[in-house]
């Protein structure tokens, strides 16, 4: 049976000239990508208070691929991150940083230590701190609706400011012993790491087990705590800049090349939008602020909906023989390949996964996947074996000269 049977083939990011407008929706971006029609409108004019400053999301020219696999990420955690490979002044900052506008407020703790009434309800009223637990006690919220924040991690950051320190030198609650780190900051926030390639090894797997975990925990000594660390990751990095390594490259779960734009009425569109937000933020923000309180709806509903979204078993099979077609050995490529697609599919306002739905989000989920290297090690021990097979037979096919 073909592959391709039954179904559309999947859209070609490169080409994004017929979309110059940009999009105005989780949906008609979803659209644009399924290769749907979409009707155009007029941006819509809203006024309003417009206190965060990033560059509207929907405002960002062309960049489809981009834009669709940072919107998955935002929409499933479990995809495990999203990686922006591309040279410099492509967008991918603004794009990371414009991810803020469609997130929907977290409740969060009002207390440095992060002390949260569901640490309560897991762990009693020892788990938060004496503050914390005097407010518990009189009835008040430990936590409060706060926007979601943008961390990024400083390129000369140690271990210890990424996941904290513990003061055992005092001997006070164990909250309080945390000095915070980056983690802990990046709880229920996004966490950018831009220049992925050149974080040391120790650290960026720090951050990839927080990601893929939800949480962290330091050993000092025999005190051992667990801190939250709910964040949804993106990095980014600039081939020119160096190499990343394959075992760091394949934990992130989309990869997207990012190119500059071909076209020359989307580059002078972007050129438009970036002046103007240059000199007025606030009158470009203000032009797409009624859309992206429905993109955040949007977002919203579809973080719902995943919950419920069914994968048929053909389309499951589908999706796993095309990794086996391509030679993929890791077992993340199936994991976040199926959670990037429950994800599309919900984006798209979809119970149930369709063949096409794999198609659309394959080459983001599965590029730079394959190894080289494993495949001549694999062949060569191949080889090896029917080499030490042949070799066996024939000796052991010998006569026994000693009983002959
Ligand atoms: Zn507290």
């Amino acid at each position: 049976m073909k592959e391709d049977e039954n179904s559309s083939s999947p859209t070609d990011f490169s080409d994004d000239s017929s979309v110059t407008t940009g999009i105005r929706s989780l949906k008609e971006l979803i659209d644009l990508v399924s290769g749907r029609t979409v009707s155009s409108h007029l941006p819509q004019e809203e006024s309003g208070r417009a206190e965060a400053l990033p560059f509207p999301f929907l405002g960002i020219v062309a960049q489809l691929e981009m834009k669709l696999a940072l919107l998955l990420g935002i929409i499933n955690p479990a995809i495990g991150g999203v990686l922006l490979i591309g040279p410099r002044g492509t967008g991918k900052t603004t794009a990371v940083r414009s991810l803020l506008n469609l997130l929907p407020d977290v409740k969060r703790s009002t207390c440095y230590y992060g002390c949260t009434e569901e640490d309560i309800e897991a762990g009693g009223i020892d788990a938060v701190c004496p503050e914390c637990a005097q407010k518990y006690a009189e009835g008040l919220p430990l936590t409060k609706n706060d926007p979601v924040r943008l961390v990024e991690l400083p390129l000369n950051a140690q271990l210890p400011d990424v996941i904290g320190s513990i003061d055992d030198q005092i001997d006070l609650h164990e909250r309080r012993r945390l000095k915070r780190g980056i983690l802990a900051q990046a709880d229920l926030n996004v966490l950018f790491v831009d220049e992925v390639n050149l974080i040391n090894d120790e650290i960026i797997n720090v951050i990839l087990d927080a990601s893929a975990g939800g949480r962290f925990v330091i050993k000092r000594g025999d005190l051992r705590a667990t801190y939250n660390a709910r964040f949804s990751l993106v990095g980014s990095m600039n081939p020119e800049e160096g190499n990343i390594r394959s075992q760091i490259l394949d934990r992130f779960g989309l990869r997207v090349i990012v190119r500059g734009l071909n076209d020359v009425s989307d580059r002078l569109e972007a050129y438009q939008r970036v002046r103007l937000y240059q000199n007025n933020p606030h009158l470009l923000i203000r032009q797409y602020e009624m859309d992206t309180n429905l993109a955040r709806q949007e977002v919203i509903s579809a973080r719902e909906r995943l919950k419920n979204v069914h994968l048929p078993e053909p389309v499951a099979h589908k999706a796993i023989q095309l990794i086996r077609h391509l030679n993929i050995d890791s077992l993340r490529a199936e994991i976040t390949f199926l959670e990037a697609v429950r994800a599309y599919c919900a984006a798209d306002g979809r119970d149930s996964v369709t063949m096409n739905d794999i198609q659309q989000v394959a080459p983001m989920a599965l590029r730079l996947r394959h190894s080289h290297f494993m495949d001549s090690y694999f062949n060569e021990r191949d080889l090896e074996d029917q080499k030490l097979q042949n070799t066996m037979t024939d000796v052991f096919s010998q006569t026994d000269p000693q009983k002959e």
